[in-house]
């Protein structure tokens, strides 16, 4: 078989959308499965429409999610250009073959093809007048989705506007064609010119490609398709949160397609190696946001500590990171790199491992107070903590302080632990107790105790 060859043909005319970002991702995906060439092409003939800034969002876009063209803007190729505005002289030339051979005419300054065919007249509602109809052969559309497709156009079709301009099934069709393009990927949404299409290509004497029309992506709740709008609709946003690009890469493979064995967190290598058009699915898909956020928090947590942490160093604000020494902050990290579900979220979860100026929430404060003597107990923890001798000021140093201390009193050592979270951090929650106090370090420990008893007592 010749080599495959995928095209990913956007219009950028705003941000990237995960609609998009999936078509892209599903050809991208066809064509490393198949050893072929992924062909970025942009089909910016809008030109009011299409901005530069759209185009540059889009491949920067595509390359956090790693999906590198073969052939397009920036990286050239020999079936070039790859901009539709830059093409105008290669539709002219199929604009005349297509007026060789007959099958075109022209209508009030518009540009037709003609569809082989009966004619006849039919009233159309719609338009409120007769309209020519034409009993075509149905095209079949071999799509690798959804089988076999029959369609038949009944009407002749728009080729070149009045103003001259090409209109997109034109365009599209002889962009396949000279671009030696063996299957069309694309949103189901393009099935119904799919048919109009095919028309083209056996009017230019060639067999039209493959296509695969891949379901849609529906909101979350499944009510109609998803716009840009919808929450996590942006791959921007997805850049702007410092999200992990694998975990947003793998999310996208689930829309719509799954592996037979129903793994969800997969490499990327096992993706294309299992990738293909048998496993994606005919019915829509649901974005799910809140999926989209686990898988995330599943890959941060697999990441090596020091590339969490260096991470996690773009999201701190600098009089964080800068202040400490590098190990503190991968010590901290270490301490909830299993607990967040998104970097964004780490600056209001560690803010007291840098800052003695942190907030206490008045709702465990308040709770605290009710139980039994926090002071004393902070007062005898206090006492039992400066003891310690370990210059590590290991986790077994304080357990140990901890239990005598609670031996003295005739308690348990856990009596002093919602009291400790809350004088170190201010909160009720967060990483392991006796960790996070070995991570603060001795002086901070203490410091915190004093301030607890001072100003309660205050
Ligand atoms: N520019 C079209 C779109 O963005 C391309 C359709 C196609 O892939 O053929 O929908």
């Amino acid at each position: 078989m010749s080599e495959v060859r995928v095209r990913f043909a956007p219009s950028p005319t705003g941000q990237f959308h995960v609609g998009s970002a999936r078509t892209a991702l599903f050809n991208w995906l066809y064509a490393r499965h198949t050893g072929g060439k992924f062909v970025l092409r942009v089909e910016d003939t809008d030109q009011q429409r299409n901005t530069p800034d759209a185009l540059q969002a889009l491949m920067d876009g595509m390359r956090w999610l790693g999906l590198d063209w073969d052939e397009g803007p920036e990286a050239g190729g020999e079936v070039g250009p790859y901009f539709q505005s830059d093409r105008g002289a290669i539709y002219q030339e199929y604009i005349e073959k297509l007026k060789a051979s007959g099958r075109t005419y022209e209508k009030e300054g518009a540009l037709y093809f003609r569809l082989e065919g009966e004619r006849y007249t039919e009233f159309d509602s719609h338009l409120g007048q007769e309209v020519e109809k034409v009993k075509a052969a149905p095209q079949i559309i071999d799509d690798m989705i959804r089988g076999k497709v029959e369609r038949a156009e009944e009407r002749d079709f728009v080729i070149v506007r009045s103003s001259g301009d090409p209109v997109f099934h034109l365009v599209n069709v002889v962009d396949d064609l000279t671009m030696g393009i063996t299957h069309v990927i694309r949103g189901e949404d393009h099935l119904s010119n799919t048919s109009k299409h095919c028309e083209l290509f056996h009017a230019l004497g060639a067999e039209p490609p493959r296509f695969a029309h891949i379901p849609l992506i529906l909101k979350s709740t499944g009510k109609g398709k998803m716009s840009k709008r919808d929450e996590g609709a942006l791959i921007e946003q997805y850049i702007a949160e410092h999200f992990v690009p694998d975990a947003v890469r793998n999310y996208l493979c689930l829309l719509g397609w799954s592996p037979k064995n129903d793994r969800e967190i997969m490499p990327i290598n096992e993706i294309i190696r299992n990738f293909d058009f048998g496993g994606v699915s005919q019915s829509n898909a649901k974005f799910d946001h809140e999926k989209l956020t686990h898988m995330n928090a599943e890959y941060l947590k697999s990441l090596p500590i020091e590339a969490f942490a260096e991470k996690a160093a773009q999201v701190l604000p600098a009089q964080m990171v800068n202040d400490v020494y590098p190990e503190y902050l991968t010590d901290v990290m270490g301490l909830v790199q299993a607990k967040v579900n998104r970097l964004t979220d780490l600056p209001s979860l560690v803010g007291y491992f840098f800052s003695d100026s942190f907030e206490n929430d008045p709702k465990v404060g308040e709770k605290l107070a009710k139980k039994s003597d926090p002071i004393v107990k902070a007062k005898d923890i206090r006492a039992g903590f400066a003891l310690i001798e370990d210059p590590n000021w290991s986790v077994e140093a304080l357990e140990q302080a901890c239990v005598s201390c609670a031996d003295a009193a005739g308690g348990k050592k856990f009596d002093y632990f919602p009291m400790l979270r809350y004088a170190v951090s201010g909160s009720g929650g967060g990483p392991d107790l006796l960790p996070m106090l070995k991570v603060l370090g001795k002086n901070r420990v203490l410091d915190r105790l004093d301030t607890y008893i001072g100003g309660v007592n205050s």
